[in-house]
């Protein structure tokens, strides 16, 4: 049996409290019999900077870089908001995805049958949806050079940002994709805009290299950007898992993440390269933030970060086993009616951040009594 070291960032606002609920998770996986983990809770975010005036200090760096994985909660609020860009809650974040080099960005989406009817779209559009999106999360039109808005000098100003990819760095988060395709549904489907744009069209031709060399077991789509927005809201159960660019990623994965509800369910990972074992940098977080307009009153839906939990034990340590035993639990307690007030439909129970906890706790031991 292993030992995992688990850095623990619960941030700023709603962070604390969802945390919370995932500690208990751990301690209760703890007692099971199977891999342990040990947890060392620090500072990120506003409350970093008001301990130490920045977003997240070199010694919490360090213990991410040394930790087995990271749980972050979220960060930011409305106190912080007119401090300096380079300090800002969100600046921690960024920080952290930099030096840990998270360069694949996984943000799942799928529709848990009790709440079918709270997505945008038809409850058969959506019920059984299981899609994972793979967003290239380091490069691309948000880090290209050069950048920036310049005066033209005629009363003119002229903005400019760069799309740019290298062939490794499409490889990587194109292997990132078809690893997880081999362990769900075995097809990829890879979406750019070849058609107007060089670097899709360099996309294309290295993922379908990468497929032949290495991956003609999986099976390889590919879509333009715009088409898969449009398939994304007509069809969603077609996809299986999508790898796109940082742009494209980001929106594709919103989309996406409607489909399924509530802000409050969404889990997200965001892995690094592959070291010689095999092991991965990872951070783990709810795709939604601080939420400070609910901060503090016990409202906050704690399945989100339980989720993105359930991610790391998926991703990082190979205990797909009890993460789906924690989907289970999740999809029971919401079948039976308990519902926190983001996710609450007519005649179900309002249940606080605590009682959902309790709720997937007893789901847990009665699923393993
Ligand atoms: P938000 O995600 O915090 O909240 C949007 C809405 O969803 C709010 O009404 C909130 O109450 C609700 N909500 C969010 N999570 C919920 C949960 N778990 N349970 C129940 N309801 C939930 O987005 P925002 O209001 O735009 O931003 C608030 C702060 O969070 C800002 O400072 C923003 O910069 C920051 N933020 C941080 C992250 C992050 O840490 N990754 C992401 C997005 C926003």
């Amino acid at each position: 049996m292993a030992q995992y070291n688990l850095l623990l960032l619960p941030g700023d606002g709603i962070g604390p409290e969802v945390m919370g609920q995932v500690e208990r998770i751990i301690a209760w996986l703890n007692k099971q019999g199977g891999n342990t983990f040990t947890t060392e809770t620090d500072l990120v975010g506003g409350c970093a900077y008001d301990a130490h005036g920045q977003a997240i200090s070199d010694a919490t760096i360090d213990k991410a870089l040394a930790a087995d994985a990271v749980i972050l909660g979220a960060v930011g609020g409305p106190k912080w908001d007119g401090i300096g860009y380079d300090v800002r809650p969100e600046a921690g974040l960024l920080r952290l995805r930099k030096d840990l080099q998270l360069f694949a960005n996984l943000r799942p989406a799928v529709c848990f049958d009790a709440l079918a009817d709270a997505s945008s779209l038809k409850r058969e559009l959506v019920e059984g949806l299981d899609i994972m999106i793979v967003r290239e999360l380091t490069g691309g039109v948000y880090f290209g050079e050069p950048r920036g808005i310049t005066d033209l000098g005629n009363g003119q100003r002229r903005g400019v940002n760069t799309q740019v990819y290298d062939t490794f760095e499409i490889e990587r988060v194109a292997r990132v994709a078809f690893d997880l395709a081999r362990k769900r549904g075995n097809r990829v489907t890879s979406v750019e805009k070849r058609n107007v744009m060089e670097s899709g069209l360099l996309w294309n031709e290295d993922v379908t290299a990468l497929h032949s060399r290495d991956y003609s077991d999986v099976t390889l789509d590919h879509m333009l950007a715009d088409n898969c927005g449009m398939q994304l809201v007509r069809t969603p159960k077609q996809f299986d898992v999508l790898v796109t660019d940082n742009l494209f990623g980001d929106m594709l994965s919103d989309v996406a993440a409607m489909l399924t509800g509530s802000l409050g369910m969404l889990p997200s990972a965001s892995l690094g390269e592959a070291d010689r074992d095999g092991k991965r940098k990872a951070l783990y977080e709810p795709v939604h933030g601080s939420a400070p307009d609910i901060a503090g009153q016990g409202l906050a839906n704690p399945i989100a970060t339980i989720l993105s939990f359930g991610m790391a034990l998926r991703y990082s340590f190979d205990m797909g086993a009890q993460a789906d035993m924690i989907d289970q639990a999740i999809e029971n307690v919401l079948t039976s009616g308990k519902r926190t007030a983001d996710i609450m439909q007519d005649g179900m129970t309002a249940v606080s951040t605590t009682e959902m906890g309790d709720a997937i706790l007893s789901e847990l031991d009665a699923l393993t009594s």
